[in-house]
């Protein structure tokens, strides 16, 4: 605590103080891993942003809210009433139909006020910059007068937002008035100011402006003098005017002709008149642009001095733009406005994923509830709204087939809270969410491999940071963890990690896996339950429901993928076969092992799991590194052990 500690570096600790509230109290915490993991903001693809979280809510008009709303996505809130008073303004928004469409037209209209007024602050702005600040301030209003409508009191963001949007409008109605609408990217070579602002300014135009005429005259009277109708008067930078005559005139040139410049085929000559003019008409020409860049840099510095004000304004048209495009996709995709408490609830009623059902098509995903509650005293007292029923566990094991929808099920909890934090509404019918200090994420093996880090070392990196820094208000979403390694160590592993984040940490967690014998864990601890996903079977076809339902999976439908995946059907038969005949095997030590694991304490049962005196063949099987035998190997093992369990 550094006010603890007033002494020394105060500054600088003071910055440091501020930076660690930031991270840890007021907001949701995700770290890269997670926020990689879940797609918020690019896809694990190509790192684009197609098919992220960000992608499919972002529906603002302005650069400025996009770059907001990636923020909201990556930092959600903590503060209950600051997540409130997003809330409310979405849901303003939101029941309001042509206000909102009137504004995100309105908001189109806009420029990209930030980087205007970067240019602005360090001098680097141009005329058609302050032309767009103009204009930008002109949508400001517009914005001003849909949001304010018909509604005498508007939602406090909403409101603070619009006291914002009518910044120095003196200024933006003087560049209206002395800019022309185009103005060029120079601000030094005139065509900024229009006519008719200066009397000056228009008398050196009108000079100007005759220029063309003059000459053309004063060619045709040298012309008509020396008899030469070749004569042409031209122009160029380093010599000004001079009149031009082919080398075969040479010998009739005027004795007023002064030679400057010779080229192949032709002289080029000036006279006093003609110097004189071009004396004149580019004074004039310097007088103009300076006084046209006089009129600019005024301009400027007032909208320097303006800067705050404008800045304000560039805040509250990106709020605006935010609020106005999450309140559209809420209200053109039904999203609901979540509950957000202090309870250790998490209670979503028909989730959605929103990016994959974006991808499926509306209508055509199966939606799912999610019921977990963290909090010690959830075995009293029923909530509001909740049905009578079992009560919510604080983990969930989730097992069943590959393909059925684990991990779309999982990351879409962990993204309604995202969401819900941020201010969003959320893919649900109903949502209370207490609220979440933390969102952990331990899935896929992803692009770390080629960073040079084992899968498994990676996984379990990530699994230590969970298992260190989770606290009873976090979320933790786990896809298979100890994959990686041989399959006694990975169940070991997952059982442990498991029972440490029941145990010990006590927050919300859904653990997806392949481990049936996860299964277990729930059978003594009510605060873990079971969760599957139901599958329709008919005669050789599975048909996934992608429909979470209580209980544990039966069968993993491993073959029946790699079937779908194109692995050669004399390969799917062989399997099956092998398949098959460890089933039996298995029966079998089920019913030899089961029966005096259930009818003991949790711990006897851990013991029994991994228990000294069993029988030889049981020990056999359990050391045998199933993923490294050949099915021939597998064949001859099964031959062995059952000489041995003859015996
Ligand atoms: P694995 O165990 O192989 O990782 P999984 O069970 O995690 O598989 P997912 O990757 O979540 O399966 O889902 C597989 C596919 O099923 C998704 O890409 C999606 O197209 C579809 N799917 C998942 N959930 C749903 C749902 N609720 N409604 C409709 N389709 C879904």
């Amino acid at each position: 605590d550094m006010a603890a500690n007033p002494g020394g570096t105060g500054k600088a600790l003071g910055h440091v103080r501020r930076l660690t509230r930031l991270h840890h109290d007021d907001h949701l915490v995700i770290d890269a891993t997670c926020r990689r993991n879940l797609e918020l903001l690019r896809n694990s693809n190509d790192q684009g942003r197609r098919g992220s979280l960000l992608a499919a809510i972002d529906r603002t008009k302005t650069a400025a809210g996009a770059r907001l709303l990636a923020e909201w996505l990556a930092r959600p809130l903590t503060a209950l009433s600051a997540i409130g008073a997003r809330h409310d303004a979405v849901a303003a928004l939101n029941a309001d139909d042509r206000r909102r469409d009137e504004l995100r037209t309105a908001l189109a209209e806009v420029y990209d006020l930030e980087r205007l007024l970067a240019r602005v602050a360090t001098g680097r702005c141009h005329g058609r910059d302050l032309v767009h600040l103009a204009t930008t301030m002109r949508a400001a209003n517009t914005v001003a007068g849909f949001l304010r409508g018909q509604s005498t009191t508007l939602p406090a963001l909403l409101e603070s937002a619009f006291e914002q949007l009518a910044p120095a409008p003196a200024l933006m109605d003087a560049i209206k008035a002395t800019l022309v609408d185009d103005p060029p990217l120079t601000i030094s070579e005139g065509g900024l100011v229009r006519d008719g602002i200066d009397s000056e300014l228009d008398r050196l135009r009108g000079i100007q402006r005759d220029a063309g005429e003059w000459l053309a005259q004063y060619q045709a009277r040298e012309a008509g003098a020396c008899g030469l109708k070749q004569i042409k008067v031209g122009y160029n930078k380093v010599f000004g005017y001079y009149i031009e005559l082919s080398r075969a005139h040479g010998d009739k040139v005027p004795p007023h002709f002064i030679r400057k410049q010779t080229l192949v085929g032709a002289e080029r000559y000036i006279t006093p008149e003609l110097k004189e003019y071009e004396d004149q008409a580019l004074g004039a020409e310097e007088r103009i642009n300076a006084l046209e860049l006089a009129h600019f840099t005024r301009l400027r510095d007032q909208a320097e001095q303006a800067l705050d004000a404008l800045q304000a304004c560039a805040h509250g048209l990106a709020l605006i733009d935010v609020l106005a495009g999450l309140a559209d996709v809420a209200r053109k995709l039904g999203w609901c406005r979540p509950t957000i408490d202090d309870s250790l609830q998490l209670d979503l009623r028909e989730s959605r994923h929103p990016v994959v059902e974006d991808v499926l098509g509306r209508g055509r995903f199966v939606a799912n509830d999610c019921m977990l509650d963290a909090g010690t005293s959830s075995q009293s007292g029923s909530p509001e709204g909740r049905t009578s029923g079992p009560q919510p566990a604080k983990l969930a094991v989730i097992t069943g087939p590959n393909m059925a929808g684990k991990s779309t099920y999982i990351r879409q909890v962990a993204l309604a809270v995202i969401l819900a934090q941020a201010g969003s509404f959320v893919p649900a019918t109903s949502a209370r969410i207490g609220l979440v200090d933390r969102v952990f994420t331990r899935v896929g093996a992803g692009d770390e491999l080629a960073r040079g880090q084992s899968t498994f070392m990676v996984e379990m990196a990530e699994t230590a940071a969970i298992l260190n820094h989770a606290t009873p208000r976090s979320l933790v979403v786990l896809d298979e963890v100890g994959r990686g390694t041989s399959t006694y160590d990975g169940v070991s592993l997952a059982w442990a990690i498991t029972e440490h984040l029941h145990d010990q940490i006590g927050c919300r967690t859904l653990f997806a896996t392949h481990y049936h014998e996860l299964v277990d864990l729930a059978v003594d601890r009510p605060g873990i339950c079971n969760l599957t996903v139901s599958v329709a079977e008919q005669d050789d076809t599975v048909v996934f429901l992608h429909h979470i339902v209580a209980g544990a999976a039966t069968r993993s439908y491993g073959i029946h993928v790699a079937r779908l995946a194109g692995v050669p059907e004399a390969v799917i038969a062989r399997a099956r076969a092998v398949l098959a005949t460890l089933e039996q095997l298995n029966v079998d030590l089920t019913e030899r092992e089961r029966p005096a694991a259930r009818d003991q304490s949790a711990g006897a049962m851990q013991l029994t799991l991994f228990s000294p005196s069993e029988p030889t063949v049981v020990k056999r099987i359990k050391e045998v590194e199933l993923d490294g035998l050949s099915p021939r190997q597998a064949l001859d093992l099964l031959y062995e052990l059952q000489r041995q369990a003859r015996q």
